[in-house]
């Protein structure tokens, strides 16, 4: 673990903030590495109440803020040093991180605040309400999250962030030019595990035994949030798939790659969905998506059928790209519910219900991959002519929406 941080005075308190939707041993042992290695006093849990950038959807549902809040509180119980604030749930409207941490700077002063967050959530600031803000108030501490360690900061730092800064040398910290804050790399020892994975799980029936602390372990199973209690009570209890799973993990966490287990042959693919997949690829094809996958992914979960995945070289392309899958998509009859992302994120995505679309720039789709997630889904093959030279392509127009 690399750091600069000098080790002044004043005490010294992380504020871990996230969704917690829900909890699991990844945030833990985040946690107490981050304390560990910048010597903190404690680190204060903040649950989001309305996360502004996650959207409760029927098939990928948000719990409600009370029982996230329960499930955190039910981890760090007994933890000295591990504490939780629900002063998001007690306000009212988008849980915004700048409106938290101004409070807590005033409420906890004089102390040092370092503002603890995932790689994957730090690359996406830009897209917050004041980010500047957030770098001129507290700290940041940016911790790697599998698989990959993020190399050199100049590489990865948020265009928001660039004119704010001046990085260090080594690329594991960075100065504020306005304050005296800064943001600061570790590379954590951090365990393969999402939140996003074990609302799969328990959407199959899974076991989140190996993911999620035991004191919340029931509660989360039984709340019913994510699937059908009886199934994943079943799985909750099941040794056998426990075992596995914490198998799985361990190989992750050393890089390995995990066979699937043996499953009964899938059923073909129904026209519909084979004629919907082609209308998805050709709309992203006619605005020069690149490397156009599709996933069948019934055998794995409840929530869709197919995951199709595609690239845009910019966020102009993207909301290209996703404007023309949607109104192909309408053409043929087909409304989809949902899309999210913005004209500021480096991914879309598009919820057509038995078929769900990522769009993503070329570095969120290495960071998101998707392809790796869904492992053992198999791949569809589509007809794709060959590229178009550049001087030919059809040009990118402004989006609309
Ligand atoms: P989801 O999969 O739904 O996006 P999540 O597992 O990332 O959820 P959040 O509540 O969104 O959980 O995460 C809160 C913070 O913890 C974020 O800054 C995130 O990057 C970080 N984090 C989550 N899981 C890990 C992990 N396994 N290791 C290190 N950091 C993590």
């Amino acid at each position: 673990m690399t750091t600069e941080i000098s080790k002044g005075d004043a005490r010294r308190i992380g504020i871990f903030g996230g969704t917690f939707n829900p909890i699991h041993q990844g945030h833990l042992k985040a946690a107490r590495e981050v304390a560990t290695a910048l010597d903190l006093e404690r680190v204060v849990f903040v649950p989001s109440a309305n996360p502004p950038h996650k959207t409760d959807l029927a098939h990928d549902p948000i719990a409600p803020a009370t029982d996230r809040m329960r499930w955190v509180e039910a981890c760090v119980d007994g933890i000295a040093d591990f504490e939780v604030n629900g002063l998001e749930l007690e306000r009212a409207g988008a849980s915004y991180s700048i409106d938290t941490l101004t409070s807590v700077t005033k409420a906890l002063a004089p102390a040092r605040l370092f503002f603890i967050l995932g790689y994957d959530a730090f690359i996406e600031m830009g897209t917050w309400r004041a980010p500047d803000e957030i770098l001129k108030l507290v700290d940041v501490v940016v911790m790697s999250r599998p698989p990959a360690d993020p190399g050199h900061l100049g590489e990865w730092l948020p265009e928001f962030a660039r004119g704010l800064v001046d990085i260090a040398e080594d690329g594991k910290s960075a100065a504020n030019k306005q304050s005296d804050t800064h943001i600061f790399v570790l590379n954590i020892d951090a365990l393969p595990i999402s939140a996003s994975q074990i609302r799969i799980d328990l959407a199959n029936g899974n076991s989140i035994a190996a993911q999620v602390p035991e004191q919340a372990l029931d509660e989360i199973v039984s709340s019913g949030h994510y699937g059908d209690p009886q199934n994943s009570a079943a799985a909750a209890n099941d040794a056998e798939q426990t075992e596995e799973h914490e198998e799985t993990i361990e190989e992750q966490a050393k890089g390995n790659t995990v066979e699937a287990a043996q499953s009964p042959p899938i059923e073909p693919m129904t026209d519909q969905l084979r004629a919907k997949l082609d209308t998805v690829v050709e709309a992203a094809l006619e605005r020069n998506g690149q490397e156009p996958i599709a996933l069948d992914v019934r055998k794995l979960t409840s929530y869709t059928d197919c995951v199709v995945v595609v690239t845009g070289n910019s966020n102009r392309q993207l909301l290209a790209i996703s404007q023309s899958i949607v109104t192909a998509l309408k053409h043929t009859g087909d409304q989809p519910l949902g899309t999210e992302g913005s004209k500021e994120t480096s991914w879309v995505l598009i919820d057509a219900n038995d078929v769900v679309v990522h769009v993503f720039e070329p570095d969120s789709r290495e960071l998101f991959d998707i392809e790796g997630l869904w492992v053992d889904a198999p791949r569809i093959e589509f007809d794709i002519p060959d590229a178009a030279p550049s001087d030919t392509a059809k040009p990118v127009p402004a989006p609309t929406a």
